[in-house]
C-alpha cells in the first residue's frame, strides 16, 4: 500500500460526479465524523459517490494505485471501520433513494439510504420490513451484518427479507445477486458483512405494518428488577411473533411521563411494539404492567415511525461508545444476578444493558441457509458503555469488560457481527460461526486480494 499524491487525488475530484473531499478540504473533518467520537481516522480522501459509476470508479482506482479502501454507509459502526487511515473511503450517504412499488410489496434502496430513509418511503404506503431500533443507522452495514429489530419475531432478520442486491465488486463489475443470479454472493452478502463489494441498491420484500402501533414503554424500579426480568423471561416463552418485547437495565432519562424524582435512578425498562390492532394488543400487553409497581407507563397506538425513532434521543451521534455483546437462547436466574450487580456500577449516566428479543420468525431459517448463522440465538444483549469525556474511558471500558465476561458463562456463544468493536478480533470467526469456511471460499472467489478488508474481516481461503 502507498500513500497518495495530491495529483493522484486531484484527477479523483476530476472523475467522479459526487464530491470528494481530501486533508486540508474545509469540509474534511466533518466529513470524517462518524456516529462513535471514539473513532478518530484520517482517511486520504473521502469520496462521496453520486452514483454506481462513481462506486465503481472509486474501487478501480483504490485497486490500480494500491490504496487502502473502507465503505461507509451511514456510518454507525462502533468498531469505526467506516473509516481507515490513508484510505480511499467510498462514502454513500448521499445516496439514499428509497423507491417503494406497493402492488408489489417491494423497496428499491440505495447503499447510503437510513432506516429513517427507508421507513418514511414504507410507511406511507402502511408498508415496512424489519430494520435496526435508531432511525439514523445505516440500511446497508445493517443488512449485511444480517439485522434486527422491533418487526424481527415476525419477519425474520433483515436479511430474510432481501430479495437481490446490486454490488460492485473487488474488480469494478457490477453484479446483481439475487436467488436466482449469482446465488454465492447472494448467500454471502445476507450476513457476511462488507466483505464481498459494495452494495449500491438493495431489493426487500415489505410487509403491511401500521401506520399505527401500539407501542411504549414500562419503566420498573431497580429494586424489582429480579422479579421484573423473571417475569419478562415467562412472558417472552408464551409470546406471540406479533409482540416485540425488549429490557433496557439504566438510568432513567427525563422522560416526561416519569415524576422529577425518578429522573436519573436506576431503572428497569420494557419496550414493547405490537404490529397487530392496537385496540387487540391491549389485552395482550396487560401482564406487562403487573410485573411490580411501574414508576411510570407510556403504551398506546403511535404511527411506527415515530417508534421507530423513539430511542434516538439517547443514541444521538458524538458520544464516546464501548460495547460488549452476547447471544443468549435462553435467559438464566445467574445472569440476572449479573447484570443487576453491574447496573448497581455503572459508570456513566448514559450506559446501558439492553436485551433483545428476537427469536421467533429469526429462528425458522436453518443456520446455513443465509451467511447470517446465529438461528438459535432468542436475545441478544447489549453492553452499552456511553460517555462524553475522554477521561472516562478508562472506567467505561474496565466496567463493560467486566460484565462481558460476568455474562459470559450464560450466553450460547455466537455474537452478532455488527455489535463488535474494534479490540475483538479474535471475535469475529464465532460471529460468523460454522458459516465461516463457506464465506471464506466465497470471499476468494470475489476478494481474492482482501481489497474489502476494512471490516468484520474474513480472510480468502
Ligand atoms: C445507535 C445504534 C443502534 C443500533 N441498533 C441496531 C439494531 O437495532 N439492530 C441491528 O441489527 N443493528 C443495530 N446497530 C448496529 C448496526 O447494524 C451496525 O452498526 C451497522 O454496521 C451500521 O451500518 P452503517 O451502514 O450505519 O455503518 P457503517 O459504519 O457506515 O458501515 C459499517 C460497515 O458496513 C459495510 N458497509 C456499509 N455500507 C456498505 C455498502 N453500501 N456496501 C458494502 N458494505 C457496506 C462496511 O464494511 C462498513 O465498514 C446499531 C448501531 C448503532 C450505533
Amino acid at each position: 500500500m502507498k500513500n497518495l499524491q495530491s495529483a493522484q487525488i486531484d484527477a479523483l475530484k476530476k472523475d467522479v460526479q459526487g464530491t470528494v473531499i481530501a486533508a486540508g478540504d474545509a469540509a474534511y473533518d466533518s466529513a470524517r465524523q462518524i456516529w462513535n467520537a471514539m473513532v478518530d481516522k484520517h482517511p486520504a480522501a473521502i469520496v462521496q459517490c453520486a452514483t454506481t459509476g462513481d462506486v465503481v470508479y472509486a474501487v478501480n482506482f483504490a485497486r490500480e494505485h494500491q490504496v487502502p479502501l473502507a465503505v461507509r454507509g451511514g456510518g454507525h459502526n462502533i468498531a469505526g471501520s467506516a473509516l481507515r487511515d490513508d484510505a480511499i473511503v467510498i462514502d454513500l450517504s448521499k445516496m439514499k433513494a428509497v423507491q417503494v412499488d406497493a402492488g408489489a410489496r417491494r423497496a428499491s434502496v440505495e447503499g447510503g439510504a437510513t432506516l429513517a430513509d427507508f421507513d418514511a418511503a414504507a410507511q406511507a404506503h402502511g408498508l415496512a420490513t424489519p430494520l435496526g431500533i435508531n432511525s439514523t443507522t445505516g440500511v446497508a452495514g445493517l443488512t449485511l451484518g444480517g439485522g434486527f429489530g422491533w418487526l424481527s419475531r415476525q419477519y425474520g432478520m433483515t436479511v430474510d427479507n432481501l430479495e437481490s442486491a446490486e454490488v460492485v465488486t473487488a474488480a469494478g463489475d457490477v453484479l446483481r445477486a439475487s436467488a436466482s443470479q449469482n446465488t454465492d454472493l447472494f448467500w454471502a452478502l445476507r450476513g457476511g458483512s462488507g466483505n464481498f463489494g459494495v452494495v449500491t441498491r438493495f431489493e426487500f420484500r415489505l410487509h403491511p405494518v401500521g401506520p399505527e402501533v401500539l407501542a411504549g414503554l414500562i419503566v420498573y424500579p431497580f429494586s424489582q428488577a429480579k422479579s421484573v426480568l423473571q417475569q419478562y423471561r415467562a412472558f417472552m416463552d408464551q409470546a406471540p411473533d406479533d409482540v416485540s418485547v425488549w429490557t433496557v437495565l439504566r438510568k432513567a432519562p427525563p422522560l416526561p411521563f416519569l415524576p422529577e424524582s425518578v429522573h436519573g435512578q436506576k431503572v428497569v425498562v420494557l419496550a414493547l411494539l405490537y404490529t397487530g390492532d392496537p385496540s387487540q394488543g391491549e389485552a395482550l400487553v396487560k401482564p406487562l404492567h403487573g410485573f411490580g409497581t411501574p414508576l411510570g407507563t407510556h403504551v398506546g397506538a403511535m404511527p411506527y415511525v415515530n417508534w421507530q425513532q423513539a430511542f434516538d434521543p439517547l443514541l444521538t451521534p458524538g458520544a464516546r461508545n464501548y460495547w460488549k455483546s452476547h447471544n443468549f437462547s435462553a435467559l438464566e436466574d445467574g445472569l440476572f444476578d449479573a447484570v443487576i450487580e453491574y447496573v448497581a456500577k455503572l459508570p456513566s449516566p448514559q450506559c446501558e444493558i439492553f436485551f433483545g428479543a428476537i427469536g421467533g420468525a429469526t429462528m425458522r431459517p436453518a443456520p446455513d441457509a443465509t451467511a447470517y448463522a446465529h438461528r438459535d440465538a432468542r436475545f441478544v444483549m447489549n453492553v452499552h458503555g456511553r460517555w462524553d469525556d475522554p477521561a472516562d474511558d478508562a472506567a467505561g471500558i474496565r466496567w463493560a469488560r467486566e460484565y462481558f465476561k460476568a455474562s459470559a458463562p450464560f450466553a450460547s456463544g455466537g455474537v452478532y457481527v455488527n455489535f463488535l468493536t474494534d479490540d475483538e478480533g479474535e471475535r469475529v470467526k464465532a460471529a460468523y460461526g460454522p458459516n465461516y469456511g463457506r464465506l471464506a471460499q466465497i470471499k476468494r472467489q470475489y476478494d481474492p486480494a482482501n481489497l474489502f478488508s476494512s471490516n468484520q474481516n474474513i480472510m480468502p481461503a
